[in-house]
């Protein structure tokens, strides 16, 4: 069944008068589900009890539910999220001394098939709709009401801009409806051409996340396959133009694989690859605890190095300290087979269950 979230003020008021009630109604919906979060339809009580009865014939509130969670000392959470069909995605909750991230999946598995990435390896089960994105954001807000969500990340499961309408679709609403301020929207791509292009001339002042993770077209297609379509140097041009047109300082995302992708060589051709862009790296050194691939974390003398080079080509480079959870690739990194078992993190007692309620 269709879900409320995910649908903008303007089509809840067309849901509405559908069903014969004022367009007014549509806009009471709108604020309690995107400004209070309201996950039941007990929950709506501006509305009429037979207009929440009609609605609730053809609709469901809101399509996620808390399967688990697990938390880590520093606050961090992380939530496998049910979907109305069985599938289970992954959706992390992040608070910073003053403001609060939450990382966001857009796809139920990936195609990419990055090398080091556990997600890719079972590839795509579906693209998730504008209502199950932006419904992440609104369960884990409703979960931690003290704490208001700041800043979304698209760094969960799946490639974003492999699911162009309904992210777009889900940003929006976000930002118009939710009041997540666009400013503090990443999107992460793994590269697709041809949407970065197209995101370009959107209009939006999102902050654009690119994972690179190596300086030339040999070793990038080694870790990722979809190098094949899109060198690097197509690539760049379109994160060039993406910056020419939206004056947007674009993150290029780099897991650094020890004896791989971390050498005193690669550094420096990342800093002649990047030199003179409007952008800068975030360096993740891989963790060796996240998927059966045969990688190993680079010393912390090896990641200095690193960093020192590619700075020293007048290209910013950072390091963020890494939290509780696994956003190591600047992508998921859980198995979807892994998920529906359970198995790949220590269950905790649900925090809340958000059930429909129906009147
Ligand atoms: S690293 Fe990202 S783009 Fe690559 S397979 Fe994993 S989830 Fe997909």
């Amino acid at each position: 069944m269709e879900t409320l979230v995910g649908k903008t003020t303007q089509e809840l008021e067309a849901v509405v008068q559908a069903l014969g009630a004022p367009a007014f109604r549509g806009r009471q919906i709108a604020q309690a589900i995107y400004k209070r979060q309201v996950r039941t339809w007990d929950g709506l009580t501006d509305l009429p009890r037979d207009l929440r009865a009609r609605l609730a014939e053809h609709y469901d509130l809101a399509p996620c539910r808390v399967r688990s969670s697990s938390a880590a000392p520093d606050g961090t959470v992380k939530y496998l999220m049910d979907q109305p069909d069985g599938e289970v995605i992954e959706s992390v909750f992040l608070p910073y001394p003053g403001r609060t991230s939450v990382c966001i999946s857009s796809q139920v598995g990936c195609p990419m098939a990055c090398s080091f990435c556990a997600t890719g390896t079972e590839g795509l089960a579906r693209n998730l709709s504008a209502g199950e994105i932006v419904d992440q954001v609104l369960l884990m807000q409703s979960l931690h009401p003290e704490q208001r969500i700041t800043h979304v990340v698209f760094m969960g499961m799946g490639e974003p801009l492999l699911n162009y309408a309904a992210a777009l679709a889900a940003i929006r609403i976000l930002n118009q409806e939710v009041g997540i301020a666009m400013r503090h929207v990443t999107l992460s791509t793994v590269g697709v051409v041809p949407n970065i292009e197209k995101l370009a001339d959107e209009d939006l002042q999102l902050t654009l996340a690119v994972s690179l993770h190596a300086p030339n077209d040999t070793l990038r297609s080694e870790l990722v396959p979809l190098n094949e379509k899109y060198p690097i140097a197509r690539l760049l041009q379109a994160c060039r133009d993406y910056t020419d047109k939206t004056r947007r300082r674009i993150t290029f995302e780099y897991v650094l694989l020890a004896d791989v992708n971390d050498g005193e060589k690669e550094a420096h051709e990342l800093g002649d690859l990047l030199r003179g862009m409007l952008a800068g790296v975030n360096v993740i050194p891989y963790n060796t605890t996240d998927v059966a691939a045969p990688y190993q974390r680079p010393t912390p003398e090896a990641q200095r190095r690193f960093r020192e080079i590619v700075a020293g080509h007048g290209v910013t480079i950072t390091q963020r300290k890494e939290r509780g959870h696994r956003i190591a690739a600047a992508c998921g990194q859980l198995k979807r087979s892994a998920l529906r078992r359970g198995s790949m993190m220590r269950s905790l007692p649900v925090i809340a269950a958000a059930p429909s309620g129906k009147p």
